[in-house]
């Protein structure tokens, strides 16, 4: 793989947007370069000064804990944030394209529509595995980037470590892996292959087990190449003052965030054990995630059904593999327990 060959021109050519808080980030005694309000605001909080554009103190978090470098850490705008920016640096529009593992996530579609980049398709096997020998006949030389979502959304299992690094030593182009919900797995997360491996990209979030979708926070993890990549054409200032405050809390309270994914993983046990009593349940498939996805003999009308008690699950009836099936998010005890009430109502 070689990284120069595979970045867009414009985007090699580009000189980024140089903001105040980057071209001086020292500690003055006044600030007068970024045309902020020195006045302040209606709120009692200080946010009328810009943030730090490439948060330091997160990424010094996100690196002491996952034994990385801060300069192999990208923070984004949500996970979705690094999936758009990826194919902006690396995909030409109408001209490249991007290969994903279906059924998979759907913004890595969506992204690729939305950057007018061609999608081809290497669809998991009948029980959810990649197919590695149909993935690797689908790239051609203007696939740039591959998607595999480990543990995937919505089938909830992970892949297989050595079929994925296989992947990745095969491919000339991107290998993006989204571990969006590792946390909730047993498996060992792949960011420690970031060294061995320079077309690797590892994306998290703090949406999932870290409990903190509303803040819009999530991670790139790569080399230090691909990094700048990011931070040269991502916004300057895309991570604002209150999500990076409360993530830097975040990391003060770790322990209840293994507390609380240790007790999601109980409850998702405890719920797949009852939804398998249910007779119009013919299916339940292995998870590593806080969701579980459940293959049943109506899954429209159980959806109906459930929206009606005002419960509401994810329908995934019409995506390709996954007919009969509804994806079930985790709740709390109580929540859970309303839905399997609910559900012994359900004549099919
Ligand atoms: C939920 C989810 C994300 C998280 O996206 P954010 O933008 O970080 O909230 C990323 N990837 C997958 C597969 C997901 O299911």
């Amino acid at each position: 793989m070689n990284l120069e060959n595979l970045v867009r021109e414009n985007i090699k050519r580009l000189t980024p947007y140089s903001s105040a808080r980057k071209e001086y980030s020292g500690s003055a005694r006044i600030f007068l370069d970024a045309n902020e309000n020195s006045f302040g605001s209606p709120l009692k909080e200080n946010y009328n000064r810009y943030p730090d554009p490439l948060q330091t103190e997160i990424k010094e978090k996100v690196a002491g804990w996952n034994e990385i470098k801060p300069s192999q850490i990208f923070v984004g705008n949500g996970s979705d944030e690094a999936i758009d920016l990826l194919f902006r640096i690396f995909c030409r529009p109408q001209i490249d394209n991007i290969v994903i593992c279906p059924p998979t996530y759907g913004m890595y579609e969506v992204s690729a529509e939305i950057n007018d980049v061609e999608i081809k398709r290497a669809y998991l096997t009948e029980n959810f595995q990649l197919n590695v020998e149909a993935i690797k006949k689908t790239f051609d030389e203007k696939s740039k980037l591959l998607f595999i979502c480990s543990p995937n959304n919505p089938t909830g299992n992970s892949f297989s470590r050595d079929e994925i690094l296989d992947l990745a030593r095969c491919f000339q182009g991107i290998v993006v892996v989204d571990e969006a919900y590792i946390h909730f797995s047993g498996e060992k997360s792949l960011t420690g292959e970031i060294g061995n491996f320079p077309n690797l990209v590892v994306l998290q979030t703090f949406s999932k087990a870290w409990g903190l979708a509303g803040l819009r926070v999530g991670l790139a993890f790569a080399s230090e190449e691909i990094i700048k990549l990011f931070n040269k054409v991502k916004p300057p200032y895309n991570i604002s003052q209150i999500a990076q405050q409360a993530i830097a809390k975040a990391f003060e309270n770790r322990a209840q965030v293994e507390k609380i994914i240790a007790e999601i993983i109980d409850e998702r046990e405890k719920l797949i054990e009852k939804l398998n009593d249910y007779s119009f349940v013919t299916g339940i498939y292995p998870t590593d995630a806080n969701f579980v996805l459940v293959k049943t003999v109506d899954a429209d009308s159980v959806y109906k059904f459930l929206l009606d008690e005002k419960i509401v699950v994810r329908n995934r009836n019409n995506v390709e593999l996954c007919a009969g099936c509804l994806r079930i998010t985790i709740g709390t005890p109580v929540e859970n327990e309303n839905l399997l009430k609910a559900l012994e109502k359900f004549t099919a």
